[in-house]
């Protein structure tokens, strides 16, 4: 695994279980997630680990379960803690993040992934130089092949400090020029709902929620969003929320820190009108 924050977090679970050694995921490049199973599966045998953690990425999701399915061992995937012992006693997130479940793991190599944004970081003991075979060319069947910039202008949705985030509310694809223009003054990457992606008017890498992206920032503007329960799923790891919604009883408006009662196609040009100002 890389040293990015969710790789951190990882360590800081998996040292319960004793001195982790770690594994640089990115050093198989283009991700090929059965050629990194295969390679997990040997480092865990030649270190005799008793247990493999991973960050619970997509990527690091991935590459687990195909690990499980390659030496049959037991995998809980998005965990927020795990007690050494036997079993090893789990908490999950389910039903994106809406419920913990406590869960054993009889193993004799259990297989855990921790969940992003859900424990303090730690820094990690540096990687180990380990002599990996080469991939088998059935190994290298799923990979990336191309690499689609997302539509937020360069600043990932995952990643971002600020993200203001669009719903039906504002009504079109066209509409989006303004929730645009906003981020684009403050650097934040642009978001949106389901209702949104279903529409056609902004891409699924946008999307925020249960089906879409887990975000974590400093502050999520939701302009026009109900807030639905999916879509409050991706947000468990948000700072600060300020909601602007002409429906004050709306689920988003409940769950905000700051709301705004109004049409955002008034409010937003005017808050872009009023950064302008300041500069
Ligand atoms: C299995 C499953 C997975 C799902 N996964 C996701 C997911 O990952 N992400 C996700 O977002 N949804 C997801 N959904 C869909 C989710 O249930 C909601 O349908 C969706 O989030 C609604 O999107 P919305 O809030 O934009 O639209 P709506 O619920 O239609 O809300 C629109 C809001 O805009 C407000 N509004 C309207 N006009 C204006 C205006 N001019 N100014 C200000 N406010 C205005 C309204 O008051 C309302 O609150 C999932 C659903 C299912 C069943």
């Amino acid at each position: 695994m890389d040293q990015s924050d969710a790789s951190r977090q990882m360590l800081t679970v998996a040292r319960k279980f004793g001195d982790p050694r770690s594994v640089r995921m990115d050093a198989f490049e283009p991700f090929a997630p059965d050629a990194l199973a295969a390679a997990l599966a040997q480092a865990a045998e030649e270190l005799n680990a008793s247990a493999v953690f991973a960050a619970g990425t997509e990527r690091g999701n991935e590459v687990m379960a195909r690990l499980a399915a390659r030496t049959g061992l037991p995998f809980a995937a998005n965990c927020t803690g795990a007690a050494p012992g036997d079993p090893v006693e789990v908490t999950r997130l389910r039903w994106g993040g809406s419920l913990l479940e406590e869960a054993r793991l009889r193993s004799p190599r259990p297989l855990i992934s921790v969940a992003p944004f859900t424990v303090p970081a730690d820094s990690g003991p540096a990687p180990v130089e380990l002599e990996t075979k080469p991939p088998a060319e059935s190994d290298l069947v799923v990979r990336v092949s191309d690499h689609v910039k997302p539509s937020s202008g360069g600043v990932s949705l995952a990643e971002a400090k600020v993200i203001v985030s669009g719903g039906r509310g504002v009504g079109s694809k066209e509409g989006f020029a303004i929730i645009e223009e906003l981020a684009g003054l403050l650097g934040a990457a642009v978001g949106c709902s389901r209702a949104v992606t279903s529409a056609g008017w902004r891409p699924h890498t946008d999307q925020v929620g249960q089906t879409g992206t887990k975000v974590a920032p400093e502050v999520y503007i939701a302009c026009g969003i109900s807030g639905a329960t999916q879509h409050m799923a991706g947000l468990k790891g948000a700072k600060r929320i300020l909601a602007i919604n002409s429906d004050p009883q709306a689920p988003m408006m409940q769950n905000a820190d700051y709301t705004v009662v109004g049409d955002l196609k008034e409010i937003v040009p005017a808050i872009s009108a009023e950064i302008r100002k300041l500069r």
